[in-house]
């Protein structure tokens, strides 16, 4: 049994304190830390209606170190679940290094300044957890974490050798606004409007942003329009799946959806560098931030269903095979459990069970690991038993 330290009181944050609550057995003390901590006390109210469980509040700045620290030497959890914002990855590895505990995120860190995804900054700090004997698990989310599980499920299981794999995520969700985003408006847009890329045979190929997209049939919502996008999964998939020939990654939008965006890009609302506004410097993407509807609140009025899966192409005892691996989430049941829409349940899921393979150790492994780098079993098991049911479609190979 472990204390838990979760920072970020955020969508992410309210289900993984939930889930976390749910499985006393692993997780034996609680302690939920944002900037603000009324948001920790909300959630603990609902956590401590939905299960009967206490868990503990703070406040803290995730960008000061030393804060964290003192948090961390205070509480003395066995490790700290990051689901605050990208921006607080570094610092956080920081803290976990300094105060010698087990670090977990779901976002790779980007610099606030410059929307880039890689992971070189964070397996930076490769050598720094090894010397610790602590491990670092990164992005330990859906996409990333559960879609990196799944082609670590496959490499182990299913086939000889991997030569495509396209990472398909459609949200037939519909919310009853005309624009809103179901994760951090920010972090969501500045994903979505740089440029695509995907790897095929050795190098990164660059798109200009949603310039390719395809019809894509998922089981249960049907064909849905896939757009092309970079997603940080394809940095350390295209490293560590052996033999892999090609990886990209598609996301379902509705036209309703591109052609805010399209409107918004245009008039500037999505840019992330400061402008003078009235005296005083803002960055437009956080002044639409505060103006969109917050993704936490969308939860009551989500109806419909996720679809997120891989689709893998490879051979088998000589013959070539095709499987889609998926988990289809019900927005409203989600709402009904944890009082949450199905984007942020499907990442909070993840992270609690990254937290439970860290807690049990059965991922303990000194370093900073990306999810396919860890044995999938355990963390497939706990998939099932805690909301996010899988199952594997066999298709016909493409010609
Ligand atoms: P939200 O914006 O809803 O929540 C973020 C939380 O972090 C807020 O409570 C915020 O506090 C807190 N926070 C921000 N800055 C700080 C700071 N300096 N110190 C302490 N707390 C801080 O985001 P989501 O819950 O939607 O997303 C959380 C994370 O999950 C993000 O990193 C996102 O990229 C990731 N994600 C990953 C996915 C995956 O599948 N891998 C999918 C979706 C999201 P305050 O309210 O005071 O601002």
């Amino acid at each position: 049994m472990s204390k838990v330290l979760i920072i970020g009181a955020g969508g992410v944050g309210n289900v993984v304190a939930h889930k976390c609550a749910q499985v006393p057995e692993v997780f034996s003390e609680i302690l939920l830390a944002s900037r603000n901590e009324n948001k920790c006390k909300v959630i603990a109210a609902d956590v401590k209606a939905a299960t009967g469980r206490e868990i503990q509040t703070a406040s803290v700045d995730a960008e000061n170190v030393e804060a964290t620290v003192a948090l961390i030497k205070k509480f003395q959890p066995k490790l700290l679940i990051n689901v605050a914002l990208p921006y607080q990855d570094l610092p956080l590895m920081d803290a976990c290094l300094h105060a010698g505990i087990h670090y977990l995120d779901t976002a790779n860190y980007e610099p606030p300044n410059h929307a880039k995804f890689e992971y070189s900054w964070q397996w930076a700090y490769q050598e720094r957890f090894q010397k610790a004997g602590l491990t670092a698990l990164l992005g330990s989310g859906f996409d990333p974490g559960v879609t990196n599980v799944f082609c670590a499920y496959a490499q182990k299981h299913l086939f000889d050798e991997i030569e495509l794999i396209d990472i398909m995520d459609a949200n037939a969700g519909d919310h009853g606004y005309p624009f809103a985003t179901n994760f951090n408006p920010e972090i969501n847009i500045r994903e979505i409007t740089q440029r695509g890329r995907f790897w095929e045979q050795g190098e990164w190929r660059e798109i200009d942003p949603l310039s390719i997209h395809q019809e894509y049939e998922y089981p249960v919502l049907g064909a849905k329009s896939s757009y092309l996008l970079y997603h940080e999964e394809l940095e350390s998939l295209a490293q560590n799946i052996k033999g892999l020939k090609r990886i990209r990654f598609f996301m379902t939008f509705s036209e309703k959806y591109l052609t805010h965006l399209r409107v918004l890009e245009n008039v500037g609302m999505t840019r992330i560098d400061p402008i003078e506004f009235q005296g005083q410097q803002i960055v437009p993407i956080q002044f639409l931030k505060a103006i969109l509807p917050d993704p936490a609140s969308l939860g009551p009025r989500t109806k419909g269903k996720t679809c997120i899966g891989c689709d893998i192409t490879g051979t088998k005892d000589g013959k070539k095979k095709r499987v889609f691996i998926y988990n289809i989430c019900d927005h409203q049941e989600c709402y009904r459990e944890v009082k949450s829409q199905a984007i942020s349940y499907t990442t909070g899921v993840p992270a609690m069970i990254g937290g439970a393979m860290l807690a049990t150790g059965k991922w303990l492994r000194p370093g900073v690991w990306n999810m396919e780098q860890c044995d999938p079993d355990p963390f497939m098991d706990m998939l099932n038993q805690h909301g996010l049911p899988w199952h594997i479609q066999e298709l016909p190979v493409a010609e």
